[in-house]
C-alpha cells in the first residue's frame, strides 16, 4: 500500500532536468535479403522503392509537426497542449502534493501564449509553420484558404486551427474561411518604406519621409508573435475577398473558438481594456483552459491576466475544456534576476505537461494539462483517492 505523507510539508526540491532528451529510437530493422531469379529481382527491388516512398512520406510528416508525441515544461516558446492523452478529471490536492521547479528568466515576462509581443522586452522567434497544412480537413478536402500561400503561424496553432476550421465545415458545408494574417515580422525586421524625394516649388530638395502606418489605421496588434489570426471569407458569388462580419453561420467562430484555444482578442465594448476597437476577425491563440475561463467568465485577456493571479499553486483554478481538465494559476515574479516556478511532479519528479507563460508585468501563468498517465502515476503516490475536486473558488 502506497504511504499517505504529506509531502507539501518537505518538498524536495528536485533538480530540472534538460529539457530535449531525445528518446533513443530502437535502429530500423532492414528488409531480409532474398537470392532469387530476375522476375524476384525486379520485384523486391519495387518493394523496396515503395517502402522508401512510405518513408520519406512519414519523414515530412514528422516535419511537418503532425505527429507530436509530448510536451515538455518549457519556458522560451509556446507548444502544442494537443498531443497529450488529457486527463479526464483531476483531484487537484493530490496533483499539487509533489512538485518540482522550472527557473524562469525574468527577461521572459513576455514569453508565451498569455504574454504579449513586447518590443522593448523583445519576444522569442515563434515557431513558425506554413499555416497550408491547417486548410485541410481529414479526407484531405480543402475547407478553408490563406490569402499568402507563404502564411506562416506558431506551429503551437496550427492542429487546434484545424480542428476549427473542420468543425465549421462539418456544421455548415462551408469552405469560405479565408485567414487574411498570421504571422507579421516585427516593425524592425521591415524594410522602413519612405517616400520619395522631390524638388519642392522653390528649387529645394526634400528628403525621403519615413512613411509610417497611422496608430488609427491599426486595426489589430500582436501578430508579431505568431498567434494570432485574422480571418477572412473567400466568396465565389461575390468574386473575392470580403470581410468577416461574424454574422449568420459565422457567429458561430465567436462561440466556439474557445474550445480550440482561441479567444476574440478585442471583443466588442473592451476597447478601454484592449485598446483597440471591436474586431470581429481577430482571434488570438491563448491555449484551450485559458480561452475556456475566458469564455465562461466573460473576460477580455487583460481581465484574465488579473482574475487568475487570485489563484496559486495551492489553490489553483481547475477548468474543464474539450480535451480534458486543465489547472491554472500564477507564480508572481521573484524580482531577481530568475523566478522558480512551481510544477507538479510525481513521486519520482517528473513534471506534469504544463505551459508556463509570463504576464508582460509581473508573474507567470502556469497552465498545467495532466495526462491520464500523469494522474495515474500521482495516484499511485497519493491516498488513492479517486474522487474529482473541481476546485472552483472563484469570486
Ligand atoms: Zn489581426
Amino acid at each position: 500500500m502506497a504511504k499517505n505523507t504529506d509531502n507539501r510539508n518537505r518538498p524536495t526540491r528536485v533538480k530540472v532536468r534538460p529539457a530535449n532528451v531525445a528518446a533513443e529510437r530502437p535502429a530500423r530493422r532492414q528488409p531480409p535479403k532474398k537470392q532469387g531469379g530476375g522476375a524476384a529481382t525486379v520485384l523486391l527491388i519495387l518493394l523496396v522503392v515503395l517502402m522508401f516512398a512510405a518513408l520519406a512520406g512519414w519523414l515530412v510528416k514528422v516535419a511537418l509537426g503532425n505527429d507530436r508525441k509530448e510536451i515538455k515544461p518549457q519556458t522560451s516558446a509556446v507548444s502544442s497542449e494537443e498531443s497529450l492523452a488529457p486527463a479526464e478529471s483531476v483531484d487537484v490536492d493530490a496533483l499539487t502534493q509533489n512538485f518540482t521547479y522550472v527557473t524562469v528568466n525574468s527577461k521572459q515576462m513576455n514569453y508565451g501564449p498569455l504574454g504579449l509581443y513586447s518590443e522593448d522586452l523583445g519576444y522569442p522567434a515563434p515557431q513558425l509553420e506554413s499555416v497550408y497544412s491547417s486548410l485541410f480537413n481529414s479526407e484531405g478536402l480543402q475547407i478553408a484558404s490563406a490569402a499568402d500561400s507563404k502564411m506562416k503561424a506558431d506551429k503551437a496553432l496550427l492542429q487546434p486551427l484545424n480542428q476549427m476550421l473542420s468543425d465549421f465545415y462539418d456544421k455548415t458545408g462551408l469552405r469560405t474561411i479565408m485567414l487574411t494574417q498570421a504571422y507579421t515580422a516585427p516593425q524592425a525586421e521591415k524594410e522602413p518604406q519612405y517616400t520619395e524625394g522631390y524638388y519642392d516649388d522653390y528649387g529645394n530638395w526634400v528628403e525621403p519621409q519615413l512613411i509610417e502606418q497611422p496608430a488609427e489605421e491599426k486595426t489589430c496588434a500582436d501578430h508579431e508573435d505568431g498567434l494570432e489570426i485574422d480571418l477572412g471569407l473567400y466568396l465565389d458569388d461575390v468574386g473575392g475577398v470580403t470581410a468577416f462580419d461574424g454574422k449568420g453561420d459565422y457567429a458561430w467562430f465567436a462561440e466556439n473558438a474557445y474550445k480550440y484555444g482561441f479567444v476574440l482578442r478585442y471583443p466588442e465594448g473592451a476597447d478601454k481594456q484592449t485598446g483597440y476597437a471591436y474586431n470581429v476577425a481577430h482571434f488570438r491563440y491563448v491555449g484551450r483552459a485559458a480561452a475556456a475561463v475566458m469564455q465562461e467568465q466573460g473576460l477580455t485577456f487583460e481581465e484574465f491576466q488579473e482574475y487568475i493571479k487570485s489563484y496559486s499553486f495551492d489553490s489553483p483554478l481547475s477548468v474543464q475544456t474539450s480535451v480534458g481538465c486543465q489547472v491554472l494559476y500564477y507564480i508572481a515574479d521573484s524580482g531577481m534576476e530568475t523566478t522558480d516556478v512551481q510544477i507538479p511532479a510525481d513521486g519520482e519528479g517528473n513534471e506534469c505537461p504544463c505551459i508556463i507563460s509570463g504576464n508582460n508585468s509581473d508573474g507567470y501563468i502556469v497552465t498545467v494539462a495532466p495526462t491520464e498517465e500523469f494522474v495515474l502515476s500521482v495516484g499511485a503516490q497519493g491516498d488513492g483517492s479517486s474522487e474529482i475536486s473541481n476546485d472552483t473558488n472563484a469570486e
